[in-house]
């Protein structure tokens, strides 16, 4: 299998086979809220990715339990990762919809530890925020977040 064939869908990704016990996986760590494994496509050795059980598509979607349960482990899933590649940097990334590289749609978030160049290549192309342009979307942000 290659990464195009990784299967996709929402209740029935393979993330919640997983969860499910249905399919196997390289599990490092589990709680009541989380499941924490290698990925099986490692963009780098200790590539890893920490799931909410929570069944859900994109991150805004997360209750504020799931959340906070994943906002624990990861730093410690982290620094685990750090621990027993002898990798001193890495990436967090976490895709929410195919525009933006999402193959899986259940919550994930990538812990790759950086091995030199290999593996994760980033195009990043900044561009100016003018200040009316900041001011405008500063405040239609700032209004839309939910207290
Ligand atoms: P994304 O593009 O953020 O949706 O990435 C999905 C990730 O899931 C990819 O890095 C795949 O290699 C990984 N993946 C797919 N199926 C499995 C599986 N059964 N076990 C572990 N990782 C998987």
């Amino acid at each position: 299998m290659d990464r195009s064939e990784v299967p996709m869908g929402d209740d029935t990704t393979i993330f919640g086979k997983i969860l499910d016990g249905q399919i196997p996986c390289h599990r490092v760590y589990e709680d009541e809220h989380t499941l924490a494994f290698l990925d099986i496509f490692p963009l780098s050795p200790g590539h890893t990715l920490v799931i909410p059980k929570q069944r859900v598509a994109a991150l805004h979607e997360l209750s504020d339990e799931s959340a906070a349960a994943i906002g624990r482990v990861l730093p410690r899933i982290a620094r685990a990762i750090l621990r027993a590649t002898g990798a001193t940097a890495y990436n967090v990334l976490q895709n929410n919809g195919a525009a933006a590289h999402q193959a899986v749609f259940h919550v994930h978030f990538h812990i790759i530890p950086r091995h030199g160049d290999a593996g994760l290549g980033l195009g990043w192309h900044p561009t100016a925020l003018g200040a009316e342009a900041a001011a405008e979307l500063r405040s239609r942000i700032a209004d839309e977040i939910e207290t």
